[in-house]
């Protein structure tokens, strides 16, 4: 088992190199740990820090793994490394990126980023530092996405995860037609209640926005 914690909570796979579709998920380019219960894990965190990049105006192919083994490194990758020195290499079956908790950075642009905003996704840059490798970011758990539903009331939040969920599975589209209609009632109740009261409250054009877009005809 992995031996990296946060509290008292394993981070990463079970076994150094072995990844399989349930315990690591795709990022641009790679894959890496796909999380648990407790933990949203370090493939979401880094797909999140690199929307984020792109919404900031980095380019795409900057916010990259370097190779196909600069994210999760399966055993053979490990080994050949290991085999190929220089550059220096970790011991196999001991690096996070066996564990699936790091990534080698393609460009110095992402980098320079994840240095200042890293911590915000839960990407550290000290492992590298201790290294030298200005390339080298590990997830060090606890990651927190941000809900984008936050702005909903909790039934119209229910409602819209639910409708989401069986849109993403195509499941029970008699369920599919009850929630869009009560989603499209609720949305012309905020509209009629922005005549009489304006947009600016309750958060009601941002509420409204979130519905329109699950109920347009
Ligand atoms: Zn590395």
């Amino acid at each position: 088992m992995s031996p990296i914690t946060i509290g008292n909570r394993v981070l990463g796979v079970a076994e150094n190199g072995f990844f399989t579709e349930q315990n690591t998920a795709p990022i641009p380019g790679g894959r890496l740990w796909s999380g648990n219960d407790q933990d949203a894990g370090a493939a979401r965190a880094w797909n999140d820090a690199r929307a984020a990049y792109i919404a900031a105006g980095g380019r795409p192919e900057e916010f990259m793994p370097k190779g196909p083994d600069s994210s999760a490194r399966r055993r053979a990758a490990q080994d050949f490394f290991w085999t190929h020195q220089p550059p220096p290499a970790a011991q196999p079956y001991t690096s996070n990126h066996g564990w699936g908790l790091a990534v080698d950075v393609a460009t110095r642009a992402a980098a320079g980023w994840l240095m200042q905003n890293g911590h915000r996704f839960c990407f550290s840059h000290d492992e590298g530092e201790r290294v030298g490798e200005w390339w080298h970011f590990r997830y060090v758990g606890g990651y927190k996405p941000v809900d984008r539903l936050a702005h909903l009331t909790p039934t119209e939040r229910r409602w819209c995860r639910e409708l989401d969920k069986l849109r993403r599975t195509g499941k029970d589209p008699d369920r599919r037609r009850v929630l869009v209609r009560e989603l499209t009632q609720q949305r012309k109740r905020i509209w009629r209640a922005a005549q009489d009261t304006g947009w600016e409250t309750r958060r009601r054009r941002a509420r409204y926005a979130s519905l329109l877009a699950r109920t347009k005809p």
